[in-house]
């Protein structure tokens, strides 16, 4: 009788925690658990900065305390993804929000970062890319709407933005060096243009080598570096002094420019400009786009962090080191 009594309890049990598990995965299966899964290949073996970015780590075992905490999200999900991959549809292009005191137009240039952000290679306007949204939301403290609207993408320009580079020291003269004038994508840029801080310059190079080695790229190299053809992931400018920056600014006035230049990290000799395609640095939107679309800017936003780069969003081509 005993017996039979702890029996009927342990299938009880074991029933239950079955059940329990199939209702925490199956309402996740629609989502692309094998999509996570080769994600999470990509992102970075170093622990991310702000607790936001390494989501797609902490949510990975589906069958965890995490994944209970999802399930409540996941069963509300397939109401609302429909309409919330309608609205994410027409807010990619025409969300009227502000940055750097400028109207700004939707946020279909930033769909490569907020898809790593949270952990999709879904489109935009898909109701996987909702669904996973959805949870980022949730993890931000936000509604689970999965509609990309203002509050949402602030948060995401926010949690960019605490990523950027922390140290902000001039660099003494010995921390800098001179880059060979082939290795600029003007490769008649000047001498005393040509600066970058040694430790950025060698984490560049690694990054490089693994791009000129990733056949996807189709870069033209020679001997495992970029050839002198290849205008791809050159370097556009550096290290950039205050006198030099000052000098920028007196030339080119227009207040929204300014207003973005004054904070510019180029005097660290850890800011980056790197070709990835179009006009090299000109922030109108249809160059941003179509230097976005590129297969070395796509390569970049996966791959940087790997080697300490993170990235400015509103800029596609300004990568910084960050590696403390
Ligand atoms: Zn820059």
């Amino acid at each position: 009788m005993t017996f039979d009594k702890t029996k009927f309890l342990l299938i009880s049990v074991v029933s239950l925690a079955t059940l329990a598990s199939v209702a925490a995965i199956v309402p996740l299966r629609p989502y692309g658990v094998a999509r996570r899964s080769l994600f999470a290949e990509e992102r970075t073996p170093q622990p991310a900065p702000a607790s936001l970015v390494s989501s797609t780590a902490k949510t990975a075992p589906l069958t965890t305390t995490a994944g209970t905490t999802e399930t409540t999200t996941a069963a509300s999900a397939p109401a609302l993804t429909a309409p919330a991959a309608e609205q994410n549809r027409v807010y990619k292009d025409s969300l009227r929000w502000t940055f750097g005191g400028k109207q700004q137009r939707g946020w279909s240039i930033y769909v490569p970062l907020i898809q790593r952000l949270i952990g999709t290679d879904d489109d935009a306007a898909s109701e996987g890319f909702a669904a996973s949204l959805a949870r980022w939301q949730k993890r931000a403290g936000l509604g689970a709407s999965g509609v990309l609207d203002e509050a949402t993408l602030m948060r995401m320009v926010s949690t960019w933005q605490s990523q950027r580079l922390k140290n902000r020291t001039y660099p003494q003269p010995d921390q800098l060096l001179t880059v060979p004038a082939a290795e600029f994508w003007d490769s008649s840029r000047a001498e005393d243009l040509r600066k970058v801080e040694r430790q950025t310059y060698a984490a560049y190079k690694r990054m490089l080598a693994a791009a000129v080695a990733d056949s996807s790229l189709q870069l033209a190299s020679q001997g495992g570096e970029l050839a002198a053809s290849e205008k791809y992931l050159k370097i556009i400018s550096a290290f950039r002094s205050r006198e030099y920056q000052d000098r920028l600014r007196k030339l080119e006035p227009g207040a929204g420019r300014a207003a973005l230049a004054v904070n510019s990290p180029h005097f660290t000799g850890r800011a980056l400009d790197i070709y990835v395609g179009g006009e090299p640095t000109i922030t109108k939107d249809p160059n941003r786009a179509l230097q976005t679309e590129t297969r070395a800017y796509r390569w970049l936003v996966r791959n940087a962090e790997r080697f300490g780069f993170c990235p400015y969003f509103y800029e596609p081509w300004h990568w910084e080191y960050c590696a403390p």
